[in-house]
């Protein structure tokens, strides 16, 4: 498990706390507007330093009382099996937990739910559950095993346990209007489903660059995909 990162501070990542983000070296999938190329590919991954474990926890005890959270971010953290033993040291100190994931480690998300290692879940839905529109979207390396278990996830935070969201960052060279209202329909039990444009950055995963929706496109697809499901439309700024 490499720790590459640690934000001191956010209000976005984890709802309504003030939160450190860590962020987890490694991810399986290859999404192509991906932002951080250098918690994905390895050979990136290679060139970071690790930040020893015990720096972290020796800063968060530092800021105990301060932070009310902390994010577990990535690439995708649930690759690492230390993880549960990681989040539980965090627990102890006080804190509420926040996992990011895409969904493809089920039995960790399970056993973290089921032992109170987290308190929230955010995972991104990356497109309507059709194989090869996920497999495009993730850089043509899922697999129907990792697609099956991607929606096994979805199952597991569905079960309402913990707090949750589900996202999906829109991306014009990938998504439709239905596309996304499809995805509404598909989860239209759950608490709150994000709609979050794409914003362009300096380094992709794959190398390319790609297109954000205009802010009434965006407001028009949600506004469809209300009919379904609690969508909301996240801004940044
Ligand atoms: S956006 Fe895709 S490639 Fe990037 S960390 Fe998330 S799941 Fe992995």
């Amino acid at each position: 498990m490499k720790i590459v990162q640690v934000q001191k501070q956010s209000l976005i990542e984890y709802p309504g706390k003030i939160s450190a983000v860590i962020f987890l070296a490694g991810c399986p999938l290859r999404c192509p507007w991906c932002y951080v190329p250098q918690l994905v590919l390895p050979e990136r991954i290679q060139k970071l330093p690790e930040i020893p474990q015990e720096k972290v926890f020796a800063f968060l005890e530092e800021r105990r009382g301060f932070l009310e959270g902390v994010a577990i971010s990535g690439g995708e953290a649930t690759i690492n099996p230390k993880l549960p033993d990681f989040v539980k040291r965090i627990k102890k100190m006080g804190y509420e937990i926040e996992l990011e994931t895409n969904g493809t480690n089920p039995e960790m998300l399970e056993y973290l739910i089921k032992n109170k290692l987290i308190d929230y879940a955010a995972m991104d839905l990356k497109q309507r559950f059709v194989f090869e529109k996920w497999y495009k979207v993730t850089g043509e390396v899922l697999t129907r095993e990792m697609f099956e278990k991607i929606k096994k996830s979805v199952g597991i935070i569905l079960k309402n346990r913990i707090d949750y969201q589900f996202r999906t960052t829109l991306v014009k060279e990938f998504h439709k209007k239905e596309d996304i209202v499809e995805i509404a329909k598909e989860i239209r039990r759950a608490k709150v489903y994000y709609l979050q444009n794409y914003e362009k950055t300096e380094e992709t995963v794959s190398g390319r660059q790609f297109t954000p929706f205009k802010e009434e496109e965006i407001l028009d697809i949600a506004k469809e995909a209300q009919r379904y499901a609690n969508v909301k439309v996240r801004r940044y700024l």
